[in-house]
């Protein structure tokens, strides 16, 4: 039977993007395809400027999961008297999120969000897709809903992807030694270019766990 390695689940509030600062439940799934996610590996990784632990299943309500007993996991952490709204994230998510997860998360009517590098295809059915583009990859998912630019990103231009697919356009400043310096860069641009909107890390900000 198909398991799914999951680092943890938790109710929060979506801290960027479109949907900052909705009440969701992460689902981070272990595992990225450009990134083993140990430090040691970090200088021959395709994306070197990852800010998140994906690695293992030891975190909160982390572990490995079949897709029953994983939707059950998830809407556990749904404390609200509505449809819940499932965030799937890594990692890579699109690694292990398939049809049949998609399909269980259907039948108690979740919404389901993938935040996704864009370099495998998604299982159909998936409500909100936010690709977030990484250089020096071949990226396959060039329609969704949120297209989600860290910048600035060496090699990456935003022009490039203006005509792509996509409902919304954002960026967001590259959280690294320069972050003050990346936010009035993206600040700037998204001034002179109204096709692009500013998406920040509220939970960094905010500590909002
Ligand atoms: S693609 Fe996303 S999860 Fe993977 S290494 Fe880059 S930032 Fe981290």
């Amino acid at each position: 039977m198909k398991t799914y390695a999951v680092k943890e689940i938790y109710y929060t509030l979506q801290g960027e993007g479109f949907h900052t600062g909705r009440p969701a439940v992460f689902c981070r799934f272990s595992g990225c395809n450009l990134w083993s996610g140990r430090e040691e590996d970090r200088h021959k990784a395709i994306c070197q400027f990852c800010d998140t632990n994906f690695w293992g299943t030891d975190g909160e309500n982390g572990g490995k999961y079949t897709a029953e007993k994983l939707t059950r996991k998830i809407i556990e952490q749904w404390p609200l008297d509505s449809t819940p709204f499932i965030v799937f994230t890594g990692g890579e998510p699109a690694l292990q999120l398939d049809s049949e997860l998609i399909n269980e998360l259907k039948t108690i009517e979740a919404e389901t969000a993938i935040e996704t590098n864009g370099t495998i295809e998604l299982p159909e059915g998936i409500d909100w897709i936010c690709m977030s583009p990484k250089a020096n990859t071949e990226i396959v998912v060039r329609t969704g809903n949120e297209l989600k630019l860290v910048y600035p990103q060496e090699g990456m231009d935003p022009k490039d992807f203006e005509t792509w697919n996509f409902d919304y356009h954002f960026l967001q400043p590259m959280d690294n030694a320069e972050q003050d310096a990346n936010t009035l860069i993206c600040i700037d641009y998204c001034k002179n270019n109204p096709k692009w909107r500013l998406s920040m890390q509220t939970h960094k900000y905010l500590n909002i766990p």
